[in-house]
């Protein structure tokens, strides 16, 4: 080799060694503070510093012995070598890394089960993603584990609990790893402090029929089959929330993996400002491994469905805005919801009545039950037999799409007219699409009263941090259809439909039939399109908490959700 032809090859490789050398700096920067001077860098940094110690015997080698074919080779394999290393580096994948312990258990495209885990989404649409392995830690250690690996390489990647967010690539991947929570399911109660330990694994009736037995609950979802991961880092709205505020005003602690991988607790006294921005801040801070909830005394509650034809609507409507606005009694709650499908074959309203004791006192849901139901199924029972039974509205197998807004409440003169142009709006958005197979829509009117508003805040506040200056109604619209090639009519369709209802609320404000009031989205209600954070007050806390626990953006640029 001629001394040009090693100048060449050196050059080359310092080149390369440069690039290399750039594109690790922000695995190997470790004099920031807080987690990016905690970012464990030792397998990177490792890999770089070898490659340089080649280089240099390399070139020594070189000027030493040149012309050698000794010396090209070395330098041939250490180019192939430097670069393999990069990619390694730089893209492989978690799936195959050999620093995942073999305790993790992965599935594989190949393995029987990976198609089970993939049929166990609400939406077909975010099934129909295929993830490149999916991988169960059972352990914070292990989760760390997966959370260190991919902060070192570039892999887009989802965390599922009980993927029913409908949104695709929010719970959901196609190409890179699925991180399931299934194995962390532990629901553990402690009496001594009222709590319980809840791994993000778990589904809401697994929960309660852990607890019923104790006689206590937690405040989570209201329909059995809803996972708890999900639901409680969105805020968490239960049939409790009259109580208790949101699902997430009631953790006492999360256990988190943060971005570099280590693993801390989230609490009033630890990590406070973490602990704030992780109530219904979604999956931007960190992976929760457990959730410790607050446990309140349970006893027998008294709750089921009631359904009524379509022409009850106005009634209806009407029973639902005094409701919201009078009733005085915070252990009563309703959720009420509209259902159309294709040719009118269903075309009824089901309002779920919930009340904490084994009997209502009387009147407390008479407007909605003198109003005729064609079924009422309510009755004394068990909170987790009531979870359970709900579970009649999770129908699968179809493509959902989910959508909300929020309005303030109508006063009893106005009512008729915003809840009607509500009504109407959600029936001409239907309309729209009607002739689209599988189609079924639903509209939910869930109230968010002011007394719910008083608890969230006693109980320490969260990112939706809701006043309590008016009482609200939150909108929540679902689409369902059978066919994937439908997707582009039913997105149109669920914008025209939301972006529709907002110019509705907009509208009746200028118009000063309702009173102006911050009226932020619902996560766990909110379509992909929808800027979630953009309609917070506190959306600017919630971006420094971020960029405090997330420097280097694994949560912001490689996983799918609401983004700041
Ligand atoms: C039939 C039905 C009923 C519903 N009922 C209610 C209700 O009563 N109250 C209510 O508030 N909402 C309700 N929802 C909405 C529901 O809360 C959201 O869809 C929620 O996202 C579902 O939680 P999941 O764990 O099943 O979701 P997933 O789809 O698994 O996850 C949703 C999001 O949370 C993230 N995530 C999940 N686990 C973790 C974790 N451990 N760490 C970090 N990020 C995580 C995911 O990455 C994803 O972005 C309902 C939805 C459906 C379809």
């Amino acid at each position: 080799m001629s001394h040009n032809a090693m100048a060449g090859a050196a050059t080359s490789l310092q080149i390369a060694a440069t690039a290399l050398d750039r594109a690790m700096q922000p695995w190997l920067r470790t004099n920031g503070s807080g987690p990016v001077a905690m970012r464990n860098v030792y397998p990177i940094s490792v890999i770089h510093s070898k490659i340089w110690t080649a280089i240099t015997i390399a070139l020594n080698s070189g000027r030493q012995k040149q012309e050698t074919m000794a010396s090209t080779r070395t330098l041939h394999f250490i180019a192939t070598f430097s670069l393999l290393i990069f990619a390694a580096a730089v893209v492989g994948s978690v799936c195959s890394d050999p620093s995942i312990s073999s305790n993790i258990d992965i599935l594989k495209v190949s393995s029987p089960s990976y198609g089970k885990e993939q049929d166990n989404y609400w939406s077909a649409g975010c099934g129909a993603l295929k993830p490149s392995c999916i991988l169960y830690p059972s352990t914070p250690e292990q989760m760390a584990e997966v959370v260190k690996v991919l902060a070192s390489n570039n892999e887009t990647f989802a965390i599922k609990s009980g993927g029913h967010n409908p949104n695709q690539g929010f719970a959901s991947v196609s190409g890179g790893p699925l991180i399931s929570t299934n194995k962390l399911n532990e629901v553990t109660f402690e009496k001594s402090s009222m709590t319980v330990r809840v791994g993000p694994g778990n589904r809401w009736e697994d929960v309660q029929k852990v607890l019923d037995n104790q006689g206590v609950v937690v405040v989570g979802g209201r329909i059995g089959n809803v996972g708890v991961g999900g639901l409680v880092l969105g805020g968490g709205m239960s049939f409790l929330s009259p109580q208790y505020g949101w699902a997430v005003n009631n953790v006492v602690e999360f256990e988190v993996v943060l971005a570099n991988g280590t693993i801390v607790t989230a609490s009033t006294s630890s990590h406070p400002n973490l602990y704030k921005a992780l109530k219904a801040g979604g999956n931007n801070y960190g992976i929760v491994t457990a959730y410790t909830l607050v446990a309140h005394p349970q006893g027998q509650i008294w709750g089921g469905t009631v359904v009524f034809t379509a022409d009850k609507a106005d009634t209806l409507l009407a029973a639902l805005r005094d409701f919201t606005e009078e009733n005085p009694d915070e252990k009563a709650s309703i959720l009420m919801t509209a259902e159309l499908t294709a040719f009118g074959a269903v075309d009824v309203w089901i309002v779920f009545l919930f009340y904490d004791g084994p009997t209502p006192p009387p009147g407390t849901f008479d407007a909605f039950i003198k109003t005729g139901p064609l079924i009422n199924n309510c009755k004394k029972r068990s909170y987790y037999d009531y979870l359970s039974s709900n579970n009649f509205a999770v129908v699968k197998p179809a493509f959902y799409s989910l959508a909300t807004e929020m309005t303030p409440v109508p006063n009893k003169t106005e009512a008729a007219e915003v809840l009607g142009t509500y009504h109407r709006h959600w029936r001409d958005s239907f309309e729209g699409v009607r002739h689209v197979p599988g189609l079924f829509a639903t509209i939910a009117f869930i109230p968010v009263t002011k007394g719910l508003a008083r608890k969230a805040r006693s109980r320490g506040g969260d990112m939706i941090d809701l006043d309590d200056s008016v009482d609200r109604i939150m909108l929540e619209f679902a689409f369902s259809h059978w066919l994937p090639w439908d997707a582009p009519t039913m997105d149109a369709a669920m914008q025209r439909l939301y972006d529709g209802m907002r110019d509705l609320v907009m509208m009746h404000t200028d118009n000063g039939r309702l009173p102006q009031a911050y009226l932020p989205l619902y996560m766990n209600g909110a379509y992909f399109r929808q800027d979630y954070f953009g309609r917070l007050r506190t959306v600017d806390f919630a971006k420094r908490v971020r960029d405090v626990y997330d420097p280097e953006g694994l949560f912001a640029e490689r996983t799918g959700g609401w983004k700041m």
